[in-house]
């Protein structure tokens, strides 16, 4: 089930929510935490997924009525606040290539039931603060 739009640039870790999802769910189930708590996505979010979300392969854990989709966002020196999200995976890379570093999300999202999941976040970006940083520890700093 490989995710057509992972990240191959990521500086560091690249963290997964799988075990926060699952546990998620299991409450979800068990009666803890109510269908309207974890259903409750941005109406942005539902936009986004519906024009660019790229298809999981996986139906909705919840509603079991549509496929989710997912949507990256990346949030950075000179980008919108909101953050912007890129429409392709070649978008996405030339927004890892920054100059300054980008923090990037995955989110999970069922247009159904609004059903919004984080998948996993990274680091990328920032050649040049990098590039500062390896020059201070040759010349000893
Ligand atoms: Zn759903």
């Amino acid at each position: 089930m490989e995710k057509s739009f992972r990240t191959s640039t990521a500086v560091g870790a690249v963290v997964e929510f799988g075990l926060v999802r699952h546990a998620l769910l299991a409450k979800v189930a068990a009666g803890l935490i109510r269908h309207e708590d974890v259903c409750d996505a941005h109406p942005e979010l539902l936009r986004a997924a519906k024009n660019i979300g790229r298809t999981t392969g996986e139906n909705c854990p919840l509603c079991h009525d549509a496929e989710l989709v997912e949507v990256t966002y990346v949030f950075g020196a000179r980008l919108p606040s909101g953050g912007t999200c890129p429409t392709s995976r070649s978008e996405l890379l030339k927004l890892e290539r920054r100059e300054e570093p980008v923090q990037c999300y995955a989110v999970e999202v069922c247009v159904s039931c609004s059903f919004h999941h984080l998948v996993r976040k990274w680091t990328a970006g920032g050649r040049r603060a990098r590039r500062a940083q390896a020059q201070r520890k040759e010349v000893g700093e």
